[in-house]
């Protein structure tokens, strides 16, 4: 892959930079996507992803949501953060502001060793209380999740994702639209751009004036809006951007 010399300049000059992140990022870490890049197993026992993945499966079946997500985290156990990932650590070291947006619940950024990472929709080693909210972390080993009930007030414990038909936790996201409003280069890794409202983070960017680059094998919705769309996989582009 040879860059630009617009996006060679951007990089060195950089004084704030912002990545998004998403499911395409932890593709060559073996993690299945949703809908694009590789082997897809995006139904469970005949349920489309985000049908399993939703706030109305919560309501009518949790058990089968936890077994959903208990398979994805004993899945998540045999995957490492790939090149990607890594290199993303250098970067955070790298500039002067630098902020780490996912949409992933996975880990790996943490895992490989970032240190500040906006996770937008939560993270699967975590669950809560549908009563009181109270929060729970899990160890990666714990499969099946443990607790089954909340200790405070014995109310039902779900993932503390954010699932299909639900809101973004208040905080979470104005954080990540500030940083992605004030920075001078934007990077989309790896995401379909379908995810309202996390795709409206690169757009925000653009619209201030940042350098918006996509890293993504496919085209996608966001590409146009893009300076430049960088077709390949993350795991190879990103190493040789900086090394
Ligand atoms: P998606 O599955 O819809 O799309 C993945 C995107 O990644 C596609 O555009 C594909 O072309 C691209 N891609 C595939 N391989 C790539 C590679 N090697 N390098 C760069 N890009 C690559 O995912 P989405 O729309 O980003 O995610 C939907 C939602 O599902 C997200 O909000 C995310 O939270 C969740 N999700 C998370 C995980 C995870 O935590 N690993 C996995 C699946 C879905
Ligand atoms: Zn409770």
């Amino acid at each position: 892959m040879i860059f630009s010399e617009a996006l060679k300049k951007k990089f060195s000059e950089a004084k704030s930079v912002c990545v998004l992140t998403s499911a395409g990022i932890s593709a060559e870490s073996g993690v299945p996507t949703f809908r694009g890049g590789g082997k897809n197993p995006n139904v469970w026992k005949g349920m489309p992803f985000d049908q399993i993945s939703s706030a109305r499966m919560v309501r009518e079946n949790l058990k089968e949501v936890w077994n959903w997500f208990d398979y994805r985290r004993d899945f998540l156990k045999k995957c490492q953060p790939n090149p990607a990932h890594l290199a993303l650590v250098k970067w955070e070291r790298k500039f002067e502001n630098f902020t780490l947006i996912t949409q992933n619940v996975d880990e790996l950024h943490t895992r490989a060793g970032s240190e500040n990472v906006i996770e937008i929709h939560g993270n699967i080693n975590r669950s809560r209380c549908v009563k009181c909210n109270k929060r729970f972390q899990m160890k990666a080993e714990d499969v099946p999740h443990k607790p089954e009930k909340c200790d405070d007030c014995q109310g039902e414990v779900r993932p503390d994702t954010v699932l299909f038909g639900e809101m973004l936790p208040t905080g979470t996201y104005e954080k990540a639209f500030e940083r992605s409003s004030d920075c001078d280069l934007f990077f989309v890794i790896g995401t379909s751009a379908l995810v309202y409202p996390a795709a409206m983070l690169p757009e925000t960017a653009k619209r201030e004036d940042a350098y918006v680059v996509e890293i993504n094998p496919e085209i996608t919705t966001m590409s146009s809006i893009c300076d430049e769309s960088l077709q390949g996989q993350a795991g190879k582009i990103l190493p040789l951007l900086y090394h």
